[in-house]
């Protein structure tokens, strides 16, 4: 039965729920669309920029890309070529292999990037005026999900402690034996730099 179906959804607390995370996910596209705008540019590619600005080269070759964003290499590649016509980014070509490249950003790349990743604000203002208990709630709640949805490969690439080799369990509290550090629900990490596979 549908959550999408009123009878359905409004007699239960789940479909209600799902109907509710289906309508914030909306809220990241509305807001991307208004920075695409002002800016010429297509949600992905801005994406793309604010990704690669923040990530280390390793990922931000094709096949990572289009992996992270859900999306096919050829769609990548067109958007990554239309970002370098713009000169909004440049390619590095693989010493080894001159048919791989990773992208760095270019100046101006860097710009677009100070003045569109500000774009999710509306809802981290929300977000900071709700009280210690409730935040821990939904973060625990909302990596969790996360984790599962990995694990069901609806979400591709994960770079969160639960999958990481680093992580082990220790007197039964989550521990990053990397930076050595109990990790409190709080510091459970879904995009780490120091990220390894288990
Ligand atoms: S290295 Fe990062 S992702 Fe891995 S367990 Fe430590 S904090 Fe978590």
């Amino acid at each position: 039965m549908s959550v999408f179906n009123l009878d359905n959804q409004n007699v239960n607390l789940d479909n209600k729920i799902v109907a509710g995370l289906e309508r914030l996910s909306q809220v990241f596209r509305i807001l991307l669309w208004e920075k695409a705008k002002e800016h010429s540019l297509s949600p992905i590619q801005i994406q793309l920029l604010i990704f690669i600005r923040h990530h280390s080269a390793d990922k931000t070759t094709i096949s990572y890309l289009a992996q992270e964003f859900n999306f096919t290499k050829p769609t990548i590649s067109d958007a990554i070529k239309i970002l370098e016509q713009k000169k909004l980014i440049q390619k590095i070509t693989d010493q080894t292999d001159t048919r791989s490249y990773t992208i760095n950003l270019t100046t101006t790349g860097k710009k677009i990037v100070l003045e569109t990743e500000n774009f999710a604000n509306p809802l981290t203002e929300i977000i900071s005026a709700a009280n210690d208990t409730a935040k821990i709630v939904l973060w625990e709640n909302i990596s969790n999900l996360i984790v599962t949805l990995n694990k069901l490969e609806i979400i591709s690439v994960q770079r969160t402690c639960f999958n990481c080799k680093h992580y082990s369990i220790k007197n039964k509290t989550h521990f990053c034996n990397l930076l050595d550090l109990k990790l409190l629900t709080k510091d459970i990490r879904i995009d780490c730099g120091e990220f390894e596979m288990a």
